[in-house]
């Protein structure tokens, strides 16, 4: 995680495959899905599902800058505000990522877009305590 990644790398004008966007990065075929799933666009009108180049070098310039911030306990990071936001209602979903992690998401209060937060298992008592969060897949980890 935290690896620096070259969005130059990906020409503004083309269209890119998932295993071809993770290539051209250095990065895994599972971290593109995980982008898809935090709000990059897929044109789903064929198969395979292609990403615009446009949409790839916006969701990874987006990405750099929201560490740059530092959120609150009880924020998330909003793409679409650029900034740490409370969860509407602070209502979120836990969905396990490794055995360690999890991203909590929920609705911006801000701006009613999405918003997500990558946290150690550790932590989930303590986000407990601020929001109230539903399980994916049932069941605490
Ligand atoms: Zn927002």
């Amino acid at each position: 995680m935290a690896k620096r990644i070259n969005s130059s790398r990906i020409k503004k004008n083309l269209t890119y495959t998932i295993v071809e966007a993770a290539e051209e990065l250095g990065i895994s075929i599972a971290t593109i899905r995980n982008w898809i799933k935090q709000g990059l666009s897929i044109e789903k009108g064929q198969r395979p599902f292609l990403i615009y180049g446009t949409d790839l070098r916006d969701f990874i310039t987006v990405k750099a800058q929201s560490r740059k911030f530092t959120l609150q306990e009880n924020e998330l990071n909003c793409f679409a505000c650029k900034a740490g936001r409370q969860p509407l209602n602070d209502a979120v979903t836990y969905t396990p990522q490794t055995a360690k992690t999890g991203r909590l998401c929920g609705g911006c209060g801000t701006c009613g877009g999405k918003c997500s937060r990558i946290i150690s298992n550790a932590k989930l008592p303590a986000f407990a305590k601020l929001f109230e969060i539903h399980f994916n897949g049932g069941g605490a980890p």
